[in-house]
């Protein structure tokens, strides 16, 4: 039986590029389990299984995944409880969750999505099946927005140079003077550059739910930041405004 004790790490970092999708496949019944891994692996994806809800949870706790397949009936923990634990906790709370069940009861797929997951397959089901379903959650997760990134690494763009250990911004070797919001919201969009961020998004990575702050918050910070560093601040060729959307940093 393959378990944690005995998972397998199959294509885990012999071939796999950072970049392929992870996922954990949380099945009591080893044959399943096992078929699972092993087509899932064959389309090129990363699995890791697992018997146990428990152990699933430490898992998902202590390392990123993109995509779980989660059996609800399971011992240790059900899959109902387990997704309602990984919502309401800090790591993998956005992985996307694919619960699979013996019945297609109408109750139970509300009690599925209720408890957090995102789409819903009734056993038996088809390899093909399971394939697409997956297939259609990771293009998904792929396409949303990026996750908060941690402000570590020195980024150089544009004649730009940003260090946020330093907290300090230079353009074309001149340090510009800009506050921790400026700094973070400009670090924001230069990491992540041709992405759009809504207002909201901004707010909340800028000014993490601090309560006195709105969208106008976040267009006098893009403001500022324009006086500083565009060459014209009326015609923006860094910071670009996308009309009923956001910011977004140029892309080239
Ligand atoms: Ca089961």
């Amino acid at each position: 039986m393959r378990d944690l004790n005995n998972w397998a790490p199959c294509m885990l970092d012999r071939h796999a590029s950072p970049d392929t999708p992870r996922l954990l496949i949380v099945e009591d019944e080893a044959n399943i389990r096992d078929l699972v891994c092993l087509h899932l692996e064959s389309e090129g994806y990363r699995c890791l299984g697992t018997a146990n809800g428990r152990e699933a949870l430490d898992l998902l706790r202590s390392q990123p995944f993109d995509v779980v397949v989660l059996d609800v009936m399971l011992p240790g923990l059900n899959g109902l409880e387990l997704c309602r634990n990984v919502r309401a906790g800090q790591a993998n709370r956005d992985v996307l969750i694919l619960m699979l069940t013996a019945r297609s009861d109408e109750s139970d797929k509300l009690a599925g999505f209720d408890s957090g997951a995102d789409d819903y397959l009734t056993k038996p089901f088809s390899m093909l099946e399971l394939s697409a379903r997956v297939g259609a959650l990771t293009r998904r997760h792929r396409t949303a927005l990026p996750k908060p990134m941690e402000q570590t690494t020195v980024i150089e763009e544009h004649g730009l140079r940003l260090d946020p250990a330093k907290r300090s911004l230079r353009l074309h070797g001149r340090e510009v003077p800009v506050t921790p919001h400026e700094f973070r919201l400009f670090y924001q969009l230069v990491a992540h550059r041709g992405v759009v961020f809504s207002r909201e998004r901004l707010l909340a990575e800028v000014w993490h739910g601090e309560v006195f702050v709105t969208g106008r918050s976040v267009d006098t910070l893009v403001h500022r930041l324009r006086c500083k560093i565009e060459r014209d601040p009326a015609q923006p060729t860094l910071i670009l405004t996308v009309w009923g959307e956001g910011y977004k940093f140029a892309e080239d």
